[in-house]
């Protein structure tokens, strides 16, 4: 990021004038694009191999992308429509792997931004794992069950043809949980006759992983632990700002519980929660429970406990604290939010959700020296538990809790060395730029053997 060096930065530009023309108003794909390009075109320019093999602008070109339309009947009988994307970015390394959204918002500048992350994030893993996402514009709030279950089975009739465990496996992501992953994975057996791990996040009775579910969460709490203890510090005592309460969130909170921490915050769309003393794990369960099985809002804290305070249309940010954990959406960290934490003397900002962080609020951490870890290696706890999920189905065996714990615990240790390797800089470590170099180099050489494809 502080390179300033004008060659460079010519060569961004140019770099980025192109990738925009061909993926016109596609915003959040150009900014996800443009925060890589800034960090590797140093690199790139001074290894030939890859600059004339034009490494970066193939490696920003998805593979294919699938578009598709998905109807369904409403629970009054009306006819709907929504449409539904796979994008299957790369897959050099591996079978396509990433989530699936349903959210109102989702779009296609979105799943190829989410997609493009992706690529990197399961690299540095170092499991085989190539990178894609999907979802649809379905919104599955205020649907009933059978709504759900309706559009997830006719989702599927057109999805099955695309994705297999050596192909392309789908997971999670907003809007696709336990209830949607299970009904997916049953139509796909009824559609193919054949029993196979081609979804992550199933249920623990028919091929899920133990710990898949709070593998984000804990791995993206491991990652900050991991920053901090490189510091010279630890996780433990540390008052934490958490966004969402979501599955990433929920998690996140409980590990850092664990590990000694105070949690003050969580939030939905709606706005956030403060509890100036800290969550403890029954409160949290209670919040589990609001969000995940009732499907109700967050405000509701604040009616049931004197000791929560409600902040409608804010986020949490303004709250003085030592880490923050952004895991509900993109862009949730605008240059003003991350100015208000770096102020209030954050010492620690670690990405749950993915690219929360608006391009001038990253500028914000890196300028001031904060641990920061961004998202594709922060976040990949959830991909590389399902990347085990994967690998004990094609044994045809379950893992322990311990035992994929033990695993996650070690994946993201190591992720964190790799970002050591390619970010130390000046005294410090610059997490974006290690992130992005330790995930390019394994799919660019794959790439450069490949030839010309
Ligand atoms: P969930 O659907 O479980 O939770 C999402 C949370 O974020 C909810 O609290 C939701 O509030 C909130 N939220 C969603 N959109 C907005 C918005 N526009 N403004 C404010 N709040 C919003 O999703 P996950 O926890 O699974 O995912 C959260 C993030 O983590 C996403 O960026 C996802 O891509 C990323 N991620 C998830 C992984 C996983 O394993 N699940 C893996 C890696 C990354 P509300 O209830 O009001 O909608």
């Amino acid at each position: 990021m502080a390179h300033r060096n004008p060659a460079v930065e010519d060569e961004v530009a140019r770099f980025m004038r192109g990738l925009i023309r061909r993926n016109e108003g596609e915003t959040q794909f150009h900014q996800a694009v443009h925060e890589v390009v800034e960090s590797l075109m140093p690199f790139v320019l001074e290894h030939r191999p890859y600059r004339e093999a034009r490494i970066l602008e193939r490696l920003t070109e998805p593979d294919r992308v699938l578009i598709f339309r998905v109807c369904w009947e409403d629970d009054a009988h009306n006819v709907r429509i929504n449409r539904a994307w796979r994008v299957q970015f790369n897959n050099c390394i591996g079978p396509y792997k990433g989530g699936l959204r349903f959210h109102p918002s989702v779009n296609l500048s979105i799943l190829k931004f989410l997609g493009f992350e992706q690529v990197f994030k399961n690299s540095l893993t170092g499991l085989p794992m190539g990178g894609g996402k999907g979802g649809s514009n379905f919104n599955p709030k205020g649907k009933s069950d059978r709504e759900v279950e309706r559009f997830c089975q006719s989702l599927m009739i057109e999805l099955h043809r695309h994705i297999g465990e050596d192909t392309d496996v789908p997971a999670g992501d907003i809007g696709v949980g336990a209830r949607e992953i299970s009904v997916l994975f049953g139509q796909y057996l009824r559609l193919a006759n054949r029993y196979a791990g081609i979804l992550t996040g199933k249920g623990l009775n028919f091929g899920g992983s133990l710990v898949r579910t709070e593998a984000t969460g804990y791995g993206c709490v491991y990652f900050c632990e991991n920053m901090l203890n490189h510091a010279g510090d630890g996780i433990e005592g540390k008052s934490v700002a958490i966004s969402g309460s979501g599955n990433v969130a929920i998690y996140a909170a409980q590990k850092s519980i664990t590990l000694g921490a105070r949690v003050v915050t969580l939030s939905d769309s709606s706005g956030f929660i403060h509890i100036p003393g800290g969550l403890d794990h029954d409160l949290l369960e209670f919040i589990r429970e609001l969000k995940e099985e009732r499907r109700g809002r967050i405000a509701e804290m604040a009616d049931r406990f004197d000791h929560v305070s409600f902040h409608k249309g804010q986020r949490p940010w303004g709250v003085p604290v030592d880490v923050a954990l952004p895991c509900a959406t993109e862009n949730e960290i605008s240059g003003e939010d991350a100015q208000t934490l770096v102020n209030n003397s954050v010492r620690a900002v670690c990405e749950g959700a993915n690219m929360p962080t608006d391009w001038d609020g990253m500028r914000a951490f890196l300028d001031a020296g904060i641990l920061y870890g961004p998202a594709k290696a922060a976040n990949a706890g959830g991909v590389a538990v399902s990347g085990l999920e994967q690998s004990q189905n094609a044994l045809r065996l379950s893992w322990s809790a311990h035992e994929v714990d033990s695993r996650l615990q070690t994946i993201m240790h190591d992720i964190h060395e790799t970002c050591l390797r390619h970010g130390s800089e000046n005294g410090g470590v610059n997490y974006v730029k290690g992130a992005n170099i330790g995930g390019f180099l394994k799919i660019a050489d794959a790439m450069l053997a490949y030839g010309i494809v």
